[in-house]
């Protein structure tokens, strides 16, 4: 699943090759991959329009539109399996293709999603976040701005399972299962523990992990463990160095001990039981 690093990525990708860009047509395979405003509508609004930024915030790619007022917003959300990619028009079509947007300088991106748990919203930030279509994210776990004090305060009036909150959006953006199971192992913390626990100290530690974790991510292009593919439909480097994700029953690579395999916030866990506490 697409997470910070490989939204992240995607982002940087394509920003150079849209911006400046008109969008001319877009047609929409499978309409019900849009979930705000009514899919005539959202293509009808969408041609003619330029590229002016692109953006990510959380999970969520945004491709900021020209225009008068509060910036109108294309947000692609690529849920488990959606691909968002950049080819030249005619480009032989693959399957489960639900949209194609075709731009002014004989390109298109595709939206493609085989499982379907993506989306394609347009709308302005506060217009998707009243229909709830967008939910209020939590700081960006890269901005220097988000210091480990706010993390402290975020986790410690909280009893939930430490994961639970990591992959709660709302409480830090961007971080899924991958990289939520990857910065506990980092950071020496289980996962299951209440989050109330954590000292300072420990979320100290578990702030360092998670930002040098998903920099490390995004420098090697994000981690396709799945079906995650780049801009380009290459796949990311970062899954060769995933320590626990994935690897259940497998040795920990710190101590040899078999990791651990859990069911935590309705997502497969793995864990150290040995050096993590
Ligand atoms: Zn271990």
């Amino acid at each position: 699943m697409p997470e910070l690093p490989e939204v992240e990525t995607v982002a940087a990708d394509l920003r150079p090759h849209l911006v400046g860009r008109t969008i001319t047509a877009c047609d929409l395979r499978f309409p019900t991959i849009v979930r705000h405003p009514e899919p005539e509508r959202f293509a009808a609004l969408l041609t003619g329009r330029r590229i002016e930024a692109v953006t990510r915030r959380g999970k969520y790619l945004l491709h900021e539109l020209d225009g008068p007022g509060d910036p109108t917003l294309l947000v692609v959300h690529l849920g488990m399996t959606g691909q968002w990619r950049s080819v030249p028009a005619g480009t032989p079509e693959p399957d489960h293709l639900h949209a194609v947007l075709t731009l002014d300088d004989g390109r298109q991106l595709r939206y493609r999603d085989t499982r379907r748990f993506g989306r394609l919203l347009l709308g302005t930030e506060a217009e998707l976040v009243a229909a709830r279509k967008l939910p209020r994210l939590g700081p960006e776990p890269l901005d220097p701005a988000f210091t480990a004090a706010d993390l402290y305060r975020r986790l410690h009036v909280r009893r939930a399972p430490l994961k639970a909150l990591l992959l709660d959006q709302v409480v830090v953006a961007g971080v899924g299962n991958i990289y939520a199971d990857e910065s506990c192992f980092r950071a020496r913390l289980r996962p299951d523990r209440p989050a109330s626990s954590l000292s300072r100290r420990a979320v100290g530690r578990l702030h360092g992990a998670l930002a040098e974790l998903l920099a490390e991510a995004i420098a090697n292009r994000g981690s396709s463990v799945d079906s995650y593919r780049d801009a380009w439909g290459e796949m990311g480097g970062e899954q060769e160095l995933l320590q626990v994700y994935g690897r259940g029953g497998e040795p920990c690579v710190r101590c040899g001990r078999p990791l651990a395999v859990v069911r935590l916030a309705g997502r497969t866990t793995v864990f150290c039981r040995r050096c993590q506490r």
